[in-house]
């Protein structure tokens, strides 16, 4: 039996039934076909294919979007809601590139849990690696899928080993293959004691579910071959002696995962990984937040911004900001503060993303993500609340690792470049940074691409070309110290200094020996890498 843990016992049942996650995975070890499985069982789609096929549609719209296809990336995260049994999904897309990290570390704070797909035949690659990392930064618990087991995989147990070493995290496994490749016939599901076949004849469908009475149950060899029933029999009694047996609590503090296997193109594992989510997901959890943490069972409704997303719908300059609530039973027209300015906000709009649809949210719960079409006040970090000055905590922006000037190719048009480039950096899209000295900006990006990602929309959104060259500068660090210290700082400085969106006030330098003699030469200020958005 799955018997679900809970660290959240006196829930509302609406808040205890949702399952806030993202999946995390190398690109091509299937999160696409996998999602789609998922909304398939969630009764959001009614045909595999959708949400490929409408994606399609979507991207090819526009040549920015087309550039996303050509890359095989897809830039933006979205949310997804469907129901599955008694729970309410919440998968939320992370994007694929590894030069989108810092974006992909702010949709992480939006989760609960992560499930972390991996190619049975490749095994932990290494973007499944750094998005691990992430997780573990927030100790997330992780589900392990291990997918394409209809392919020649590696080894059960070897796959099992490179995980538990090069993760360092406990792995158990909660269903065990049974043949490789084109002998996988299916899995023993260890957690509930019954096997689960693929339909020979057709392997598309999930064939049976067959109850057993442990591994020497006579049924067995009615439905395994002999000599894949031997060699299941031996790999999980020994699975059992060398490998720990799952262990709720430590899955909820993110020290163990289990791990299932599957083909997700032949749907298969899938449910078995579904009901996983719902046993071990878990359900919504405190968010950490100044003065005081926020508890999803509040009945005060609170929530914030992790992801803005400007310019979804080219007709309409409208920008979306994605908000996971936090606490509470949201209402549409429900009127919240936006803490950062005080003003009041009337939530007249707000959209839910059900499979690839918009949808008006008539109400939202704890857990939930909602987009809120807003003309720029929100911005990523920004908490909304019923009143109180409480502020998230924990969403960073990064020190940018890559720095090129950038400037209009008609010199005419700076005002609309700054404009533009002052939107993409609330949007998270990159940092922009007003050097004291000189014109034009400086852009930064954690990812290279981005540079180019940035070039394609600003021509398109503000149909404005620009070009992107070599800065003097390699490295922004923010400044931070008591005022007096920052100005004379500031002035000893100037051709170093510049301003980010915000106006806080930034050092550039090519230098690391320049950083090291700021730490040196001025006690009172600190150089950080990252400033927590505010
Ligand atoms: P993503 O890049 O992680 O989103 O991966 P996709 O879902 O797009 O899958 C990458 C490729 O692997 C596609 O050609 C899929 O058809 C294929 N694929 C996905 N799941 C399976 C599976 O279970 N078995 C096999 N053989 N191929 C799969």
């Amino acid at each position: 039996m799955l018997d679900t843990p809970t660290n959240r016992p006196d829930l509302p049942p609406e808040i205890a039934r949702r399952r806030t996650f993202a999946i995390i995975s190398h690109p091509d070890a299937g999160k696409t076909t996998l999602t789609e499985k998922f909304l398939l069982f969630g009764g959001a789609i009614q045909m595999a294919g959708q949400v490929r096929a409408k994606g399609e549609a979507r991207r090819t719209r526009s040549d920015f979007m087309q550039m996303e296809k050509d890359r095989g990336i897809s830039v933006s995260a979205s949310a997804m809601s469907f129901d599955y049994k008694t729970f309410r999904f919440n998968l939320v897309d992370t994007p694929g590139h590894s030069d989108f990290s810092e974006d992909t570390y702010r949709t992480l704070t939006a989760v609960d849990a992560a499930v972390m797909v991996i190619d049975g035949a490749k095994g932990v690659e290494s973007q499944t690696r750094k998005l691990f990392e992430v997780c573990r930064l927030r100790d997330l618990p992780i589900l392990t899928f291990c997918n394409k087991m209809d392919r020649e995989s590696r080894d059960t147990f070897d796959i099992i080993d490179e995980i538990q070493e090069n993760l360092a995290i406990d792995v158990t496994p909660a269903s065990w293959p049974i043949g490789v490749g084109s002998d996988f016939i299916g899995c023993y599901d260890i957690l509930r004691d019954r096997l689960e076949l693929i339909d020979r004849k057709d392997r598309n469908r999930v064939a049976e579910s067959i109850e057993i009475n442990g591994l020497d149950d006579p049924k067995l060899a009615d439905h395994v071959p002999a000599h894949l029933l031997d060699k299941l029999v031996e790999e999980v009694e020994m699975a059992k002696e060398l490998l720990p047996t799952l262990d709720p609590q430590s899955v909820l503090e993110g020290h163990m995962t289990p791990i299932w296997f599957g083909s997700a193109i032949n749907s298969f594992g899938v449910k078995e990984l579904m009901d996983g989510i719902g046993a071990y997901g878990p359900e919504p959890q405190v968010q950490s937040a100044e003065p005081r943490k926020i508890a999803p069972e509040e009945t005060k409704v609170s929530g914030f911004v992790f992801k803005v997303q400007a310019n979804m719908d080219p007709k309409h300059r409208d920008r979306v900001a994605f908000v996971r609530m936090a606490s509470g039973h949201f209402n549409r027209g429900m009127k919240l503060t936006h803490v950062r300015t005080k003003k009041p906000m009337t939530i007249s709009a707000p959209v839910l993303f059900l499979a690839s649809d918009r949808e008006l949210a008539e109400e939202a719960w704890a857990g939930d993500i909602i987009g809120i079409p807003n003309h720029g006040q929100l911005r990523i970090g920004d908490t909304l609340t019923e009143g109180e000055a409480l502020r998230v905590s924990g969403i960073p922006s990064f020190a940018p690792e890559l720095l090129q000037s950038c400037r209009a190719g008609d010199p005419m048009k700076a005002k609309h470049l700054e404009k533009a480039l002052m939107q993409f950096a609330e949007e998270g899209a990159a940092k922009v940074f007003k050097p004291t000295f000189g014109s034009g900006f400086i852009v930064g990006v954690v990812g290279a691409l981005q540079f180019e990602v940035l070039g394609s929309r600003i021509e398109l959104e503000y149909g404005l070309p620009v070009r992107f060259e070599a800065s003097q500068f390699t490295s922004a660090r923010w400044v931070k110290g008591d005022r007096q210290a920052v100005d004379k700082f500031v002035n000893a400085n100037k051709q170093h200094i510049a301003e980010d969106h915000d106006g806080d006030v930034v050092y550039l330098t090519r230098l690391q020996w320049d950083i090291d003699r700021v730490d040196r030469d001025y006690p009172d200020i600190q150089l950080t890498a990252t400033k927590e958005m505010m």
